[in-house]
């Protein structure tokens, strides 16, 4: 199943459409967000504020263009990343940024050498230029790439996290007619080279259709139980 198109998305503040890196470009120039964050320097602390890419650590079909604010927590990263593309049932997960690993520090539990605790406001940690991974789940691992592309200064309102561009969803076809792909078949995703299917086909399939997740935007559809994200706003 080799996929050769990069996957695009729109820009939240103007609906234009862009690859990843295409969006990572666009999004230091695009007007209608200069317009709108220039609104926020009016009254109020002015904060560094961080833009991040995350994107799937293998394809990079799945990707997000976020802006953090910097006196928030490196976990609420993680539960933003859970709401959006991972969450299924409250697995563990850790950060590793620039070689120092940090997770949920939990009293009475061994924490491993050098680990820190994801409380750590990310202004004390992100630059641009750094990089780093989150892992969701240490059995069935989804692992995401960050990079911190830009920082800018202005003042915070709202959620820690907001998101600026997201890809659209793949272009995932079943295996039998070419139509829409609504379900996997997590019994095939090992064994066969196709494992997309339309509703229809998934009831003509050969395997229990209780072996099946539905086709949803994000890295971890077809893993563990995922059935797909948190209704927006994130
Ligand atoms: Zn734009
Ligand atoms: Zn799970
Ligand atoms: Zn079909
Ligand atoms: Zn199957």
């Amino acid at each position: 199943m080799a996929r050769t198109k990069a996957t695009r998305g729109s820009c939240v503040y103007c609906g234009k459409e862009f690859t990843r890196w295409g969006m990572t470009k666009h999004l230091q120039s695009c007007p209608q967000r200069a317009e709108q964050t220039g609104q926020t320097t009016g009254a109020g602390k002015s904060v560094p504020i961080f833009h991040l890419l995350v994107q799937d650590a293998y394809g990079g079909d799945f990707w997000l263009h976020l802006e953090i604010s910097g006196q928030a927590p490196l976990q609420a990263l993680d539960e933003y990343l859970r709401a959006i593309w991972l969450e299924c049932c409250g697995h563990l997960s850790a950060f590793e940024i620039e070689g120092t690993r940090y997770t949920k520090k939990t009293r009475g539990f061994e924490s491993l050498p050098g680990e820190k605790s994801w409380g750590v406001h990310v202004g004390s940690i992100f630059r641009p230029g750094v990089q780093g991974s989150h892992q969701y789940d240490f059995g069935s691992t989804t692992e995401l790439a960050l990079e911190v592309v830009a920082e800018r200064q202005g003042v915070w309102r709202g959620k820690p996290i907001a998101l600026m561009a997201r890809n659209a969803p793949l272009d995932l076809k079943c295996s039998v007619c070419g139509k829409a792909a609504e379900w996997i078949c997590t019994e095939c995703l090992y064994e066969a080279d196709d494992w997309f299917f339309c509703e229809e086909h998934l009831m003509d399939h050969e395997h229990e259709d209780d072996m099946a997740l539905p086709v949803v935007n994000s890295p971890r559809m077809g893993t563990c139980g995922y059935e797909g994200p948190a209704e927006p706003p994130y």
